[in-house]
């Protein structure tokens, strides 16, 4: 039998003892090789593209010549004002990675040593980084489409008759949101988080080619892509598959989140949702990559992806 991928050394190319043996300067220059590949980690001002820069080697930081704009490798970065060190930045990426269905932030601050919040946003500056590579993607070719539910349990009351039906409109909580998922086989996955899986329609307008050949399930909401696309169905009080119609591909995608919303994290606000199906997606498209390729892949978006609005002091703001 054939040896699954993960199970293989094929799979581990980057690890936590390496990166601690390799030591601090190692990873500076990681982050330095990252940050500027045309010039093979030499700094380059970020203000004003000036290569003539003096070093302040001592605190890590540059000068620039021409406009005396002083910086470091993270500076503009979604790493900018970072303190942790870059051999714990780096480790924090390679764990963060090696979690096939996530990771949570407690479990990450345990594993660094540092505060939980220092964790919760380090890991959500991670997810915003890797949301930036599906920027402009439209899909084409074969492309299923489905929805997943998450959120907004209502726990029992103890005695019976105290008990609501769950199912009413006036006993929801308003929390509950639908993931609406569209991926293409063998290619990329796009996620929404929306209150109605009907709105995932509109969407298809924006993300899927009118050229792709869609596959949704019985859903009535998804007869209004029979009037864009061609489109094929599949009941599935049926069969979950029939003549190449399926959505097992977008199912498998819902099958990681939702053991990552559960097994990881417990419980994730509608407000970050988004946030965790674009994380799940990013693992469910890449997960034939080497940790290392991942790590390094991660590492690379976040040096190239500007200061986090969202998450950028983002404790100082809450308190
Ligand atoms: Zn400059």
């Amino acid at each position: 039998m054939a040896q699954h991928f993960l199970l293989s050394a094929r799979a581990r190319t980057l690890s936590l003892k390496a990166i601690y043996q390799a030591g601090e300067d190692a990873a500076y220059k990681t982050f330095c090789d990252l940050r500027w590949t045309a010039t093979s980690g030499e700094p380059v001002c970020p203000r004003c593209g000036c290569l003539d820069i003096y070093r302040i080697d001592t605190r890590r930081k540059f000068d620039c010549k021409a406009c005396r704009h002083q910086f470091s490798v993270t500076s503009g970065t979604i790493f900018a004002s970072r303190k942790m060190a870059f051999t714990d930045l780096l480790a924090a990426i390679c764990i963060f990675v090696n979690g096939a269905k996530g990771i949570a932030a407690l479990q990450l601050s345990r594993d660094l040593d540092c505060q939980y919040k220092t964790a919760f946003v380090l890991s959500h500056k991670l997810r915003e980084a890797l949301a930036a590579e599906r920027s402009g993607i439209v899909l084409d070719g074969d492309v299923e489409i489905d929805g997943c539910y998450v959120g907004g349990h209502i726990r029992p009351a103890n005695l019976k008759e105290e008990r609501v039906d769950r199912r009413l409109a006036e006993h929801q909580t308003g929390k509950r949101r639908v993931v609406v998922a569209f991926r293409k086989r063998s290619g990329r996955t796009l996620t929404f988080v929306r209150r109605q899986e009907a709105d995932g329609v509109e969407l298809a307008k924006q993300y899927v080619s009118r050229m792709a050949v869609m596959h949704a399930d019985e859903a009535s909401h998804w007869d209004a892509l029979h009037a864009g696309w061609q489109v094929g169905r599949i009941n599935h009080s049926e069969a979950y598959s029939r003549d190449g119609i399926c959505t097992n591909q977008v199912e498998s995608y819902f099958s990681r989140l939702r053991r990552m919303v559960r097994g990881q994290h417990h419980h994730v606000s509608a407000r970050y949702l988004h946030a965790y199906a674009d994380h799940a997606a990013w693992l469910e498209d890449h997960r034939r990559l080497s940790n290392g390729s991942l790590a390094n892949r991660v590492a690379g978006l976040a040096m190239a992806h500007p200061v986090s609005r969202q998450w950028s002091g983002y404790w100082q703001r809450a308190a």
